[in-house]
């Protein structure tokens, strides 16, 4: 930790005040300020959240919603997305990852849509935004709720039908942020915001996020999920790093891109807006992913493995599968692997990834053809 966010500690420490106090209502207005002045509420984690969003705007059985209301969602995505489906009292359908790409295209929400389909939960995996405007132009049209999952895509912008370029989080009726450290802005422990288009839906969060606490009455079921002013003051120290956080990020993944250009594994999509947050790969095969992983390991290099099974072939969401298969996220988690890509990597240990991954792929891919 820096001398800065030490010093922002301490005056915290000496405050006396240690949860929702002045800390988390600056951050409030500085993520306001990053989301087109969306009204944000600070909470505990990304995962309350996404819990808090669906409560929020009434979509399922848990906050005055239907107990059938469906929401529709990537399988290839973190387990917490359909979590919250489900803890909302709402059905998580299943939408599978487009052909040559991690996200979930338009057509296949739209195929996956009946009359029970209240909300679209658009996930902008590994820091790409890309489909946030036609997913917000097709709820629009068809009256249904866009919550946009931006645990991996703070920092990203999209481009509208009018040509403007709108940051990742401003697209749906709510975005769900997540500050666990690894995300694109992090904190130093556990916690995550709420960004709604609409006032009304984000009074209801800032009283689910604090037992329906107002005025002296609990005039609603909440819980707790207030976030702490370390946290908050933390999170305004790494605000201020923030854009040359991503630029590096953005620098890093061209270089990447550049370099592996020829090398034989597919590259993520370099698209516009991109926040970088993982740099993903995809492999051939799994016996190809899992080598290269063995491989770059023994020269130092940490990878990732995000994930190793889409959402619809857990175990503890069999309940929730359906019938067809998904085949495109069940590849992917399969020969997917996310390469180092963050903003402390030096130029140096760029290089040696660069040369190191380009070796390692050359070899695995020799092995498996013999
Ligand atoms: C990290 C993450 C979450 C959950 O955030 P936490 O702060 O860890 O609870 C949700 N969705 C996605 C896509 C994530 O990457």
């Amino acid at each position: 930790m820096a001398e800065r966010q030490i010093q922002a500690c301490a005056t915290v420490l000496r405050s006396g005040v240690y949860v929702l106090g002045p800390q988390v209502r600056a951050l409030e207005a500085r993520l306001s300020d990053q989301l087109q002045q969306r009204e944000t509420v600070a909470v505990k984690s990304g995962s309350d959240a996404l819990l808090l969003a669906f409560k929020s705007l009434g979509v399922g059985g848990a906050a005055g919603g239907h107990p059938e209301d469906e929401v529709l969602l990537p399988s290839y995505t973190f387990a917490a997305c359909a979590e919250a489906v489900i803890a909302a009292g709402a059905r998580p359908v299943f939408v599978d990852s487009a052909d040559d790409d991690f996200l979930a295209p338009l057509a296949h929400f739209r195929n996956a849509r009946t009359p029970r389909t209240r909300a679209i939960l658009a996930v902008g995996l590994f820091g790409d935004p890309t489909g946030l405007p036609e997913l917000a132009a097709y709820c629009r049209d068809e009256q249904l709720h866009l919550v946009e999952d931006v645990a991996q895509c703070l920092g990203a912008g999209a481009c509208g039908a009018d040509g403007h370029t709108r940051p990742a989080g401003s697209w749906g009726d709510v975005a769900a942020m997540s500050f666990y450290p690894t995300k694109t802005l992090g904190a130093a422990g556990d916690a995550g915001a709420l960004a709604f288009r609409n006032p009304r839906h984000a009074e209801k969060a800032r009283l689910l996020r604090n037992h329906g606490y107002q005025d002296g009455l609990h005039i609603c079921l909440g819980q707790n999920s207030r976030m702490d002013e370390l946290q908050a003051c933390l999170l305004q120290v790494a605000l201020d790093d923030f854009p040359a956080a991503i630029a590096r990020r953005r620098a890093i993944a061209a270089r990447y891109l550049e370099a592996w250009a020829d090398c034989p594994m597919q590259l993520p999509r370099n698209a516009a807006g991109h926040a970088w947050n993982y740099f993903v790969v995809v492999l051939r095969g799994p016996r190809e992913r899992n080598a290269l992983a063995v491989q770059l390991a023994t020269k130092g290099i940490d990878t990732r493995v995000y994930y190793e099974q889409p959402l619809h072939l857990h175990e503890a969401l069999r309940h929730w599968q359906g019938t067809g298969s998904l085949p495109s996220s069940e590849r992917l988690a399969r020969c997917s692997l996310a390469l180092p890509l963050y903003p402390m990597l030096g130029d140096e240990e760029i290089e040696y990834i660069i040369h190191a991954v380009r070796q390692a792929v050359g070899d695995v891919n020799r092995h498996s053809q013999t």
